[in-house]
């Protein structure tokens, strides 16, 4: 005996499909079979078209949703991109070499990379597209401040979890240590950092940002020894890209200010409503 509503009636098989789906982790597969199907049998595909069609679909999704993945396990301040970095703003970067190290074959030969420059020309910027187009590429890529990083390696320390936070550092691909330079390091900090890239060297690649050329790093270790064999590593196998200019952020509000079509809005005052002078 059987009803429509008694417990041992098997599941309709969309029902089933469903679940089936679900497991398998096929939620693009899963959102398009009917779909695909009224094209299909529109345009008269068969059965090997059609299931060829969802397959696509859900490694096109799986590639994006993967990239996804990694630009929020980067931690980026903010997601940023060469489309949006305009080269003529800044004469001393070499165009070439940075476009070519988007292509990430830098991380392959685990060469590192060191942006310098004064502040405002855009080395965050460039290091986040960078950071960026290593996602694209499927690597892994973590993006802290220098102050953060070495602050994290001696909580870590603290708590007796340093050697888990080591591996774990030395498991991504690509290491962006953005701002070394702004503050100076504590001997303890500038040990643990020391650390971090002497176990990367030859082993993956290291981006590092700084506001100070490198005869002024010791400022920052503390230490002449300690700084000598950091850059000895750090150097080893480098791209460099020179940074020096104007501070784009500074020449922006100056332009603002020239061009009146662009000009900020006026600062009001929420309460009256009238314009505050400055
Ligand atoms: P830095 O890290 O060298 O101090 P940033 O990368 O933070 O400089 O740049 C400051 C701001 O100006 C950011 O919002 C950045 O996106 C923007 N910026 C800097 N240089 C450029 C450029 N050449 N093209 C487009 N935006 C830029
Ligand atoms: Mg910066």
């Amino acid at each position: 005996m059987s009803t429509l509503t008694s417990a041992s009636t098997p599941a309709p098989p969309r029902v089933l499909l469903a679940h089936h789906l679900r497991q398998l982790k096929l939620p693009t597969v899963l959102r398009e079979y009917e779909k695909a199907a009224t094209e299909a049998a529109r345009d008269g595909h068969d059965h090997v078209r059609y299931l060829l069609r969802l397959v696509e679909l859900e490694l096109i999704d799986r590639e994006r949703r993967t990239v996804e993945r990694r630009i929020r396990a980067a931690r980026f301040p903010a997601v940023k991109s060469f489309d949006t970095f305009d080269f003529a703003a800044i004469p001393s970067l070499n165009k070439p070499l940075t476009l070519e190290l988007a292509r990430c074959e830098y991380v392959a030969a685990r060469d590192n990379i060191i942006a310098i420059g004064n502040s405002g020309t855009g080395k965050t910027h460039v290091a986040l597209a960078l950071g960026l187009a290593a996602c694209q590429k499927g690597l892994s890529v973590l993006f802290m401040t220098a102050a953060a990083l070495v602050h994290q390696l001696m909580e870590a320390r603290d708590e007796k979890r340093l050697l888990r936070l080591q591996g774990q550092l030395d498991a991504v691909k690509l290491l962006i240590v953005d701002e070394l330079g702004y503050v100076p390091l504590s001997q303890t900090g500038a040990e643990l950092l020391f650390e971090v890239f002497s176990r990367r060297h030859e082993r993956a690649s290291t981006l590092v940002t700084s506001n100070l050329p490198f005869d002024e790093w010791t400022s920052v270790f503390g230490n002449q020894r300690l700084t000598g064999a950091l850059l000895d590593r750090l150097t080893h196998h480098v791209h460099i890209l020179e940074m020096n200019g104007d501070s784009y952020r500074l020449r922006q509000s100056r332009s603002r200010r020239r061009d009146p079509g662009t000009a900020p809005e006026p600062d009001v005052d929420p309460a009256t409503g009238e314009i505050v002078a400055d």
